[in-house]
């Protein structure tokens, strides 16, 4: 039975890491745009598809 819910705490830590991971590395390599949502990667200065200047936030 202990083994039951140690299993399953491992599985939702691993899947919050996962999700972790994955958000920081979202926001480390593409900016979101402001206007309209579209992933941009972070040597963009503008957004591809609506034009709007992005990276207002450089460095975090
Ligand atoms: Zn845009």
């Amino acid at each position: 039975m202990r083994d039951t819910l140690l299993s399953v705490l491992v599985l939702v830590v691993i899947l919050v890491a996962s999700a972790v991971i994955t958000s920081w590395f979202a926001r480390t390599m593409y900016n979101r745009c402001a206007s309209c949502g579209t992933l941009n990667a972070k040597r963009r200065t503008h957004c591809r598809s609506c034009g709007v200047e992005t990276g207002s936030s450089p460095k975090r």
